[in-house]
């Protein structure tokens, strides 16, 4: 899961993020309306849910709110305010937020309501992935090809995962590396490299189709044949 906290007070964005990191939420910051619109209406970003700041610099988190709006119906969207008063609560709610707290707030009440908009924008949710011959049981963590079961470490799972909760699209290694290492840089080794190449000897069965092509200089693709 992947959070998108757009915030400009940095002492409130380092708690969220240390906060949300030890739930095993991946999340990207972006500290004013201008960036967050960049990255909502970016094609190699995805987002579970957004955290949204109202009083940025700029443009206004009202703002960035509308836009994505126009483009995304569903993504869930959190306004964190610190407008106490009814009148802004209602605006957020009527441009489309899915929820609202108020500043100061603590972490567990944000953390009920993030889960509670994550599971109502993935009621159909399942408890597994299959993308043409590959499944993932998601509560065994059993990895299955063309019904032969595959062992994973923990790593290769997460890669896995990562590839099969976004097939057929191009995944970078920095965004491989922020989603399973959670490294927000490039610690210039060739780790993704490496555990791609274990997964392949994994899941590239003999007689059956490779699944995952290389994009030389940029990353990887899942094919779903
Ligand atoms: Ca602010």
């Amino acid at each position: 899961m992947r959070i998108l906290i757009v915030e400009d007070d940095a002492a409130i964005v380092s708690f969220l993020i240390k906060g949300l990191k030890a739930e095993g939420y991946a999340t990207i910051h972006a500290s004013d309306g201008r960036s967050a619109g960049q990255l909502l209406s970016s094609n190699n970003e995805e987002f579970d849910l957004v955290l949204l700041d109202l009083g940025l610099p700029g443009t206004s988190g009202e703002d960035v709110l509308r836009a994505l709006r126009q483009r995304d119906a569903s993504l869930p969207v959190i306004v964190l305010t610190a407008r106490a008063e009814t009148a802004d609560k209602v605006r957020g709610l009527e441009l489309g937020a899915n929820d609202y707290v108020t500043k100061p707030f603590s972490f567990a009440e944000l953390l009920a309501r993030i889960r509670a908009a994550l599971r109502t924008s993935n009621q159909s949710v399942s408890t597994e992935l299959v993308v043409g011959d590959l499944r993932l049981d998601l509560l065994t963590k059993i990895a299955w090809r063309a019904g032969r079961r595959i062992d994973l470490a923990p790593r290769e799972w997460a890669l896995l995962e990562l590839f099969m909760r976004h097939p057929t699209h191009l995944l970078s290694r920095a965004r491989i590396l922020s989603e399973v290492w959670e490294y927000e840089f490039d610690p210039g080794n060739n780790v993704v490299d490496v555990y791609v190449s274990y997964l392949r000897k994994k899941i590239n069965l003999t007689g059956l189709e490779p699944l995952i092509q290389t994009v030389r200089g940029v990353g990887y693709r899942l094919v779903a044949p």
